[in-house]
């Protein structure tokens, strides 16, 4: 008789990163991929606009991978997924909110790949998986956790969640439907780790309600709210707030835009009557009247809080005694950019609120230790493996599970690349597989053509252009450069004049910067990677690594 075949547990990414989550699933030479997400790159990953997992272990098995299955629409779950699709355009399986983000994605990036949509209660048939997914709450609306039946037992993939009982939209996780697994039997529990350093629960959506409807009454001027665009129950709030405190809304931001769009032909989102205002018309509007939701809470060049901040965005501008509410976390790493997004706004004369100064204009998606205790006392698993964190966060679930009363050996903490092989009663370590971080150039939003996915191992074949400028700090004059140094990218004679003429391009596209936004180093990195990439790419037709350094003096 044949060895009985193991279920192979296989993170190829978001065990030891906040990030890039994308989970293997394997059995019998089938596989099934749970989430196919972006981690955005770290200030010192100069040159980089994101990072997705490297999925060299598919490319190896290229006939393995069976479907894709998206827990929720963020963009650490979904963003590689146009990525993945140009090489596995597998059958992918999403929530209404996420199909919707997904399938915008797919006609950006211009891709072809079969997507359907599920709703939490389906139970659906994958390979030799049999799927179902059970509604829990987050801060996206249309999150699930996934039970996934194996011929060696069920897995239960918790998502991203929080167990918050009274959500906006009145649909708590399904609890009862987790314990009944409970009772079924469940092999392995994979759980998020995000918040496992806070201790007790997450507060819920509805206690931030009262917090922000105070500061829209005080507020004498606008009150512009930032957060992320795929918030749906914030948005919400702002909206319903807004409505009750007589004040008209603007939107600012496109993916803000697009997403009210969504949300209001999916029925999640209800915008009161009346309550809308044309960002063109908000002008005309009484100071204390309105209302801006704006996106570019993470400060991202080009958003349009951040240009709002320089003031170099057109239909609206900061007035003494508007009032800004930043209502999201700061992302590690985002903090700098963050920070001067807020100096400016308080030196047009605004009042700014957030998590540092302010408590209670935010909360968080994700279960802190009691809700992750609860989250193992009704899975009441055999094995145990925490994800979605980084390594003391992982660490620190296992800590927990232990003090929960899970045997250490019944415990695995992986990480990406990292194999759990699980046979019916036991759970081995199998050999790592090839896993990491592959960087995109390009966003490929409006310049598909132009993205450039780079292996780490040959992330120079296209050639370096060290592009290096120094500005005032207050003015934002440029001093000196760019000056522009490459390596591996010689363009033969003709090298001196094409270098002459990309500096030009970039003091000219500097010169078309919002004056304030040319004090800011991000914003003119940006503006300089842009224009070399697209120089070179024009003039040359090649895609060398721009690496951009700004000296302020
Ligand atoms: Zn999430
Ligand atoms: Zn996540």
């Amino acid at each position: 008789m044949a060895a009985p075949e193991t279920l192979r547990i296989i993170p190829l990414g978001g065990l030891g990163e906040i990030g890039l989550n994308m989970m293997l699933i394997e059995y019998g030479g089938q596989s099934l991929a749970i989430d196919c997400g972006v981690m955005f790159p770290e200030p010192s990953m100069l040159g980089i606009d994101l990072v997705v997992p490297d999925w060299t272990y598919l490319r190896e098995r290229p006939d393995s991978l069976q479907g894709l299955i998206c827990t929720h629409g963020h963009e650490d779950h979904i963003g590689a997924l146009p990525f993945l699709a140009r090489e596995f355009p597998v059958p992918t399986y999403a929530t209404p909110f996420a199909h919707a983000l997904i399938k915008n994605k797919r006609e950006e990036h211009n891709i072809e790949f079969p997507l359907e949509c599920f709703r939490a209660g389906d139970s659906w048939r994958v390979g030799p998986f049999e799927i179902e997914a059970i509604h829990i709450t987050h801060s996206i609306v249309d999150t699930v956790a996934l039970a996934i039946r194996t011929p060696v037992g069920t897995i239960v993939h918790s998502g991203d969640f929080k167990f918050d009982p009274t959500p906006l939209d009145d649909h708590p996780s399904d609890l009862p439907h987790l314990a009944e697994l409970g009772d079924e039997g469940v092999l392995a529990l994979l759980s998020d780790s995000t918040n496992v350093e806070r201790p007790g629960v997450t507060p819920s959506e509805r206690s931030i309600t009262r917090n922000l409807e105070a500061v829209f009454l005080q507020s004498p001027g606008r009150v512009l709210v930032s957060t992320f665009a795929s918030h749906l129950h914030r948005i919400q709030q702002v909206l319903d707030i807004s409505a009750r405190t007589n004040r008209r809304v603007a939107v600012a931001g496109r993916g803000m835009v697009t997403n009210i769009g969504i949300g209001q032909d999916l029925g999640c989102l209800r915008v009161p009557d009346g309550v809308m205002v044309d960002l063109n018309e908000a002008r005309q509007v009484p100071p204390d009247r309105l209302t801006v939701l704006t996106t570019g809470s993470q400060a991202e060049p080009r958003s349009a809080l951040t240009r709002i901040a320089m003031n170099g965005y057109k239909k609206l501008a900061i007035d003494p005694g508007d009032t800004v509410i930043l209502s999201s976390r700061m992302i590690p790493g985002n903090e700098k950019a963050i920070g001067e997004v807020i100096n400016h706004l308080h030196r047009r004369g605004a009042e700014v609120l957030y998590e540092k100064v302010a408590t209670g204009l935010h909360v968080s998606g994700h279960a802190n230790q009691a809700e992750l205790s609860l989250m193992m006392q009704l899975i009441r698993p055999k094995f145990f493996v925490p994800i979605h964190g980084e390594y003391r966060h992982l660490i620190r679930h296992v800590a927990l599970a232990e003090r929960m009363g899970m045997p250490a050996e019944n415990c695995f903490l992986l990480e990406d690349g990292d194999v759990l092989e699980l046979e019916q009663e036991h759970a081995r370590r199998g050999e790592p597989v090839t896993a990491g971080r592959v960087f995109v150039d390009g966003k490929g939003v409006g310049d598909v053509e132009d993205v450039v996915l780079r292996d780490r191992r040959h992330l120079s074949d296209g050639g370096l252009v060290l592009a290096m400028l120094a500005v005032d700090q207050h003015t934002g004059d440029v001093i000196s450069g760019p000056e522009l140094i490459s390596r591996g990218f010689g363009v033969g004679d003709e090298s001196q004049a094409h270098f002459e003429r990309a500096r030009e391009a970039v003091l000219a596209a500097l010169e078309e910067l919002a004056p304030e936004s040319r004090t800011v180093p991000a914003e003119v990195k940006e503006e300089m990677r842009r224009t070399l990439r697209r120089y070179f790419k024009k003039a040359l037709d090649r895609r060398p690594v721009i690496l951009p350094v700004v000296t302020e003096l």
